[in-house]
């Protein structure tokens, strides 16, 4: 019996006794942005000193935008476009920490936890080693999980492809949640 949740293991107690009636489900999600001179770079909710960024309708996270399709996956709830169609002027330039926020906000509405992501970025440039704490952190803040459940990595195509000629970057990302059985 649990009467108060205060310390790291209480909550972690808890957790166990709720993932009990409830069951993994996994999404994954992928998204590529082109690479433009004269735009910001957004990767994980981390502006990225580079000398190109991404274009896109909003701010072209597209680590963000794989984050949020894995999310949606594991709820099969459709995907990002679905939820937030470029073709809707609101979304212009839209900061994608929402497009997280409502991702985020969908498992909960579904009595569901964020077991863990995984996020890989697909590159050249720049260099994602320097960054990836901060990413984690800062995902870790939009999704309200411990960090210790946020992982980032990159890879680079080996100068092949668009990736590899330094023309567009990609991600992907898993997620696992828990929802409660039907
Ligand atoms: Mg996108």
């Amino acid at each position: 019996m649990l009467d108060k949740l205060t310390y790291a293991a209480d909550f972690a107690r808890a957790e166990a006794m709720l993932a009990g009636s409830r069951l993994p489900a996994t999404g994954t999600g992928f998204d590529v942005h082109r690479l433009v001179p004269g735009k910001p770079l957004w990767l994980c909710g981390v502006e990225v000193a580079h000398e190109i960024g991404l274009s896109g309708h909003s701010d072209a996270d597209v680590a963000i935008h794989a984050l949020v399709d894995a999310l949606l996956g594991a709820l099969a709830e459709g995907d990002i476009g679905s939820h937030f169609p470029p073709s809707d002027p609101r979304w212009k330039g839209a900061s994608s920490d929402r497009f997280l926020a409502f991702a985020r906000d969908r498992v909960s509405a579904r009595g569901g936890t964020i077991t863990h992501v995984d996020l890989t970025i697909i590159c050249e440039a720049p260099k994602i080693g320097p960054h990836r704490d901060a990413m984690r952190e800062r995902l870790a803040e939009l999704l309200a999980i411990p960090v210790t459940r946020v992982s980032v990595k990159a890879t680079t195509t080996e100068q092949l492809g668009y990736t590899g000629r330094k023309e567009g970057i990609a991600a992907q990302a898993v997620a696992t949640v828990l929802l409660p059985q039907l």
